[in-house]
């Protein structure tokens, strides 16, 4: 990418494509082209189709997607699948129509199924069943890797697509029901801290294993690949270590001084019992993490309890 690359940043007030833009303007890149889903709509061909047409954006991060955690994925099964790939086909569409140079789909670590062998190499990518609360989601995320894949071999689009683990980190969605755990962990241990509250319920048996990768680390991979990558192979970017649901819990009590109890609420689903990424390709391109668990935790909280004094 020359800096003065026009980069559309899709989904670029979430999580991840915010922490791509900080990535991109620390690298120097001025020219990047934000919409909020008010100024556009991804779910509406026509409008993505005229923007791509009156942009015309030379490189695309597709990080744009209605994301959520066990319980979302499981309550809103419609709309994960239907506003996800109506979000990344109107996008990968209008990419190969309007000649972007290279596009990047961000996918997910639940693509691969359920029972997989651990750690996931991409090439266990539909070899077995999903996991079922998120399996709508899932379904999405493989159309999205499918269309790069299809257009690539068709139109000799260059598409790459890459699988994220589990993240978290600054801007996170820390609703109590639709959240990911870790994002949901540190805002019932801190209100349980400041509230002396005797307990902080936490879901499921504890015993699942998880691998977090901090959202900055993750947009330094992504724009390093956007840099350095053209395969059609699907990439995983994670650190290639996890921990169990209840080192977690453990962790995040020190980490907010709560000294209560946990308790485990088992009529709340586990989802998979382990999805840690396979990361021997990635390192081989060149790219490791740097933000540890512990960390990226400290970061992260800090940052939630600045939120939380704006308000
Ligand atoms: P997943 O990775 O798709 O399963 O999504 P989550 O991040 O939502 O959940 C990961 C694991 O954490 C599951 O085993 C959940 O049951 C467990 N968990 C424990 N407490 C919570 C919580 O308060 N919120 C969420 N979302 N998950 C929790």
């Amino acid at each position: 990418m020359h800096p003065l690359s026009k980069i559309y940043v899709a989904g670029h007030r979430g999580m991840v494509g915010s922490a791509i833009c900080r990535n991109l303007e620390s690298r120097g890149f001025k020219n990047i082209v934000k919409r909020t889903s008010q100024e556009l709509d991804l779910r509406n061909q026509h409008a993505v189709h005229d923007f791509f047409g009156y942009e015309k954006p030379d490189y695309v991060f597709l990080a744009a997607a209605k994301v959520g955690g066990i319980h979302g994925n499981n309550t809103y099964r419609a709309e994960f699948l239907y506003d996800n790939l109506m979000m990344e086909t109107n996008i990968i569409h209008s990419a190969r129509i309007h000649r972007v140079t290279k596009l990047m789909f961000l996918g997910s670590s639940c693509i691969y199924p359920k029972m997989a062998d651990q750690p996931l190499k991409e090439a266990y990518l539909l070899n077995g069943y999903l996991e079922a609360t998120n399996e709508p989601y899932a379904i999405a995320k493989i159309a999205g890797i499918k269309l790069c894949e299809a257009y690539r071999a068709q139109y000799g689009s260059n598409f790459i697509s890459v699988m994220p683990t589990n993240l978290y980190g600054y801007g996170d969605n820390y609703d109590l029901q639709n959240s990911h755990v870790l994002p949901a962990l540190l805002r019932k241990f801190h209100e349980a801290k400041e509230n002396n509250a005797s307990s902080v319920e936490v879901w499921g048996s504890g015993t699942p294993k998880r691998e977090f990768l901090f959202a900055d680390d993750l947009a330094d991979a992504c724009v390093h690949l956007m840099e350095t990558y053209d395969g059609a192979e699907i990439l995983n970017i994670g650190t290639g270590e996890d921990i169990s649901i209840k080192e977690l819990a453990e962790t995040i009590k020190a980490l907010t001084g709560f000294e209560g109890e946990i308790v485990w609420n088992t009529s709340q689903p586990d989802g998979t019992p382990r999805k840690l990424l396979d990361v021997t390709r990635l390192h081989s391109l060149g790219w490791k993490h740097s933000t540890s668990l512990q960390e990226g935790l400290q970061k992260t909280y800090k940052n939630y309890i600045a939120q939380l004094e704006l308000v």
